[in-house]
């Protein structure tokens, strides 16, 4: 069982960790917090400075929830620090550019649309990457038909191997049915019944 009481938390770091946590989730009950949120993320031109999106607005079958996100982590040091707008070290975010920002992960800032690793050389999704460099987007169109070709090619192998692999099997099937409907005919016509004379 996890022990959830932050007092008997003997590692200082993570006594630490819980007592933010609780200011935190008092600080952001507190209406100081609440009508910060309500100014600058609920106001009607509000947008998330990442995905540009509106609070509310429809993302694949989910409203959009705009908050405000705290760039240094100076501003959890007291209540006023993190509940006092601050455009240097605030911005609007939305909750899930912010839970991916976490991770080192920004939309595309060209279509918004696609998260990608803050580290990644094009700074751009691979399709808005190829939308704005035509000649290599022919070279990667090309060496994709050449790997659905090979697929292809892999796939018909595997299923001509496999039916020359049932081929034997079958025939010996096929004979064996046959030995049997032989034998049946055989038994039938010794006792008699089968063919009206
Ligand atoms: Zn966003
Ligand atoms: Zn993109």
């Amino acid at each position: 069982m996890t022990d959830t009481n932050p007092n008997h938390v003997t590692c200082p770091q993570k006594r630490r960790t819980g007592g933010r946590r609780k200011n935190l989730s008092k600080w952001r009950s507190h209406k100081l917090w609440k009508d910060l949120v309500e100014a600058h993320a609920h106001a009607p031109d509000a947008e998330c400075v990442y995905c540009l999106k509106h609070h509310n607005e429809l993302r694949k079958n989910k409203f959009v929830y705009l908050t405000i996100n705290h760039k240094s982590r100076r501003l959890y040091e007291s209540e006023e620090l993190h509940s006092t707008w601050n455009p240097e070290l605030m911005e609007i975010c939305c909750t899930v550019c912010n839970r991916q920002i976490e991770k080192g992960r920004i939309p595309c800032p060209v279509c918004h649309n696609v998260y990608i690793s803050v580290f990644d050389a094009d700074r751009m999704c691979r399709k808005c990457f190829y939308d704005a460099n035509p000649k290599l987007k022919e070279i990667h169109d090309h060496r994709m038909e050449l790997i659905k070709i090979s697929q292809k090619n892999a796939k018909d192998a595997a299923k001509k191997k496999e039916k020359e692999r049932l081929k034997p099997l079958i025939e010996a099937k096929k004979a064996k049915d046959k030995a049997f409907r032989a034998t049946l005919k055989k038994g039938a016509k010794s006792k008699g019944i089968g063919k009206v004379k």
